[in-house]
């Protein structure tokens, strides 16, 4: 979970009005999850282990947006086949 964010895991919904998010070492770049499309493999919960974590919903969740670098974010977020991660700058 980020710095001082009491919203936890429901937090990536509302990730661009969270001033708690703002100050990440991420170059502003933003974690999306579409819970839609993600079908719970945990692909790039093994990937980036201190960013996603997979939930008891069998969704993966953003836990910590700067907690892998930049290059492994973005490694679990190609590796997603159904494409719901999406990475905005
Ligand atoms: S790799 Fe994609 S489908 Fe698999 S858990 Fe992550 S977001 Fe969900």
């Amino acid at each position: 979970m980020s710095r001082g964010c009491v919203w936890g895991e429901i937090c990536y919904y509302i990730y661009n009005l969270c001033k708690f998010h703002d100050n990440n070492n991420m170059d502003s770049q933003k974690i999306k999850i579409d819970p839609e499309k993600c079908i719970g493999c945990g692909s790039c919960a093994a990937i980036a282990d201190q960013t996603f974590e997979m939930g008891d919903d069998d969704k993966v969740h953003v836990i910590d947006p700067p907690g892998d670098d930049e290059a492994t974010i973005k490694s679990a977020a190609d590796c997603c086949a159904m494409q719901a991660i999406e990475l905005g700058e």
